[in-house]
C-alpha cells in the first residue's frame, strides 16, 4: 500500500528534490563567481550580479530541459517548472521589471517550441508577464514581511489560466490538469517558503554585517569598514583611475576633555562631533564616507574627489565643529580638531603611503599648535 502510494507520488517528489538541487546549485554557482570576481577585483554589485547570473542559469535550464520534450505530444510536461522559474526571478532574484531581456527569450522559446502561431501560446506568455508584474507589485507593496499568502493566492490564480491555456492548447484532460495543478500549489508551498527563509537568513546577515561595520558609540562606520574601503578605493583608483582624497581628524587635548568632566561626557562629545560631521557630509554628497577610525580620531574618504576639489568640505567640518556648542549638565566644552588631508598619488604604492600622508599632515597641525587643516 505504502510502496503502491511513493511510487504513484514519485513525479511529485522528483520533481520538488529537482527544484531544490535546481535552488541550491543556483545558490553555489553565485558563490563561486562572486568570489572569483572579488579575486580579481572585479567591482559588481551583488544585487545585480544575481539576477543577470539567475537569469542566465534559469534561461539554459529552461531551454535545455525542453529539448527533451520538443517537437512531442508532452511539450506541456515542464509548464509548472516554468513558473517556478519565474517565481524565483520575480521574487528572490529580484530582477528589475520591463528587463530587456525577457522579451527575447520568450520569443525565442516560443520559436524554438515551434509554438510562434497558436493564438493560445501568444496568451500563455502575456499571463506569464502579468504574472512576473503581479509578483513585483506584492513584493513592492509588503516590503516589512514576507507575503506568503498573498504571493500564494496570486500564483494559484495565475497558474490556474495557465493551465487552462495549455488545456485548450494541448487537448489535456480534466484529470492531468487537477494533477498538475495540485503539484503545483504544493511546489509554490515548498518554493515560497524557500524563499521566505532565504530572504530572513540574508536580513540577519546583513543585520550582521551592519553591525560588525559600524561603530557602537557613534554609529558611524568603524576602522573594519576604513580599512575595507581604503583598500577597495585605492584598487579602484589602480584599475580605473578614480581619484580618492582623504580628511582626517583628531580632537585636540580630548585627555584633558575626560580627565575635567568624566569618561561619559568624553563620549557625549564624540558622539556630537560625529553627528555634526555627518551631517555636514550628507548636505555635501550622499557618496562621502564618515568613518570612527580610533578614539578620538575620524577619518573620511572621498571617491572621485581630488585634493583640490575638497577645500570647501574640509573648511565646514572643520568650522562646524569648532563653532558648535557642546553643552552637557550645564556645563560647556570646549572642542576643537586638528585635520590633515591629501588625495592618493600617482606614485603611491599601496593605501598605506597614502594614509600616512595623510596622517603626518594632520600630525604637522598638532604640532604647530593644533585646530588647524594641514594638506599635503
Ligand atoms: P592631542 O591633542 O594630541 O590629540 O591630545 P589628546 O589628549 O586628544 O590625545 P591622547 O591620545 O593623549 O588621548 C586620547 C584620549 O582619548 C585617551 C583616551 O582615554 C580617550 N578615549 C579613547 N577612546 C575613548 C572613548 O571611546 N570614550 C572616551 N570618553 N574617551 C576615549
Ligand atoms: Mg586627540
Ligand atoms: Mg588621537
Amino acid at each position: 500500500m505504502l510502496t503502491k502510494y511513493v511510487l504513484q507520488e514519485m513525479p511529485l517528489l522528483t520533481s520538488l528534490f529537482f527544484i531544490f538541487g535546481v535552488f541550491i546549485i543556483y545558490e553555489i554557482l553565485f558563490d563561486g563567481v562572486r568570489s572569483v570576481l572579488s579575486l580579481k577585483e572585479i567591482n559588481i554589485e551583488s544585487g545585480f550580479l544575481k539576477a543577470q547570473l539567475g537569469i542566465m542559469y534559469l534561461s539554459i535550464l529552461l531551454f535545455g530541459l525542453q529539448t527533451l520534450v520538443v517537437n512531442r505530444q508532452t511539450t506541456w510536461i515542464f509548464i509548472n517548472f516554468q513558473i517556478i522559474a519565474l517565481i524565483f526571478c520575480a521574487v528572490f532574484l529580484d530582477a528589475p521589471i520591463n528587463y530587456p531581456i525577457f522579451i527575447p527569450i520568450v520569443l525565442a522559446f516560443m520559436i524554438f517550441n515551434s509554438a510562434i502561431f497558436y493564438w493560445e501560446s501568444w496568451c500563455f506568455a502575456l499571463t506569464l508577464f502579468l504574472f512576473y508584474y503581479s509578483l513585483k507589485y506584492i513584493k513592492k507593496k509588503r516590503t516589512n514581511s514576507f507575503p506568503f499568502i498573498y504571493y500564494m493566492l496570486d500564483g494559484l490564480f495565475f497558474g490556474t489560466i495557465l493551465w487552462g491555456l495549455a488545456r485548450i492548447k494541448f487537448s489535456l484532460n480534466g484529470a492531468i490538469i487537477f494533477q498538475q495543478v495540485s503539484y503545483l500549489i504544493v511546489f509554490e508551498i515548498f518554493v515560497y517558503s524557500y524563499i521566505g527563509f532565504f530572504i530572513r537568513d540574508i536580513r540577519v546577515k546583513q543585520t550582521l554585517y551592519e553591525f560588525a561595520h559600524l561603530d557602537a558609540l557613534t554609529h558611524v562606520k568603524n576602522f573594519a569598514a576604513f580599512d575595507n574601503d581604503i583598500h577597495s578605493f585605492f584598487n579602484q583608483h589602480q584599475s580605473n583611475d578614480i581619484n580618492v582624497a582623504m580628511i582626517m581628524f583628531d580632537i585636540d587635548h580630548f585627555k584633558n576633555i575626560n580627565d575635567h568632566y568624566g569618561h561619559l561626557v568624553g563620549d557625549k562629545v564624540l558622539q556630537q562631533v560625529a553627528d555634526i560631521t555627518q551631517t555636514v557630509l550628507n548636505a555635501n554628497d550622499e557618496n562621502i564616507n564618515f568613518y570612527r577610525t580610533g578614539g578620538e580620531e575620524f577619518n573620511i574618504l572621498l571617491p572621485n574627489y581630488k585634493l583640490s576639489e575638497i577645500d570647501s568640505i574640509t573648511q565646514e567640518v572643520f568650522t562646524a565643529i569648532n563653532n558648535s556648542q557642546f553643552n552637557f549638565n550645564n556645563q560647556t566644552v570646549d572642542v576643537s580638531v586638528s585635520v590633515g588631508s591629501s588625495e592618493i598619488r600617482e606614485n603611491d604604492l599601496n593605501s598605506d603611503e597614502f594614509f600616512n600622508r595623510v596622517d603626518d599632515a594632520l600630525y604637522h597641525s598638532k604640532r604647530n599648535g593644533r585646530m588647524r587643516i594641514t594638506k599635503s
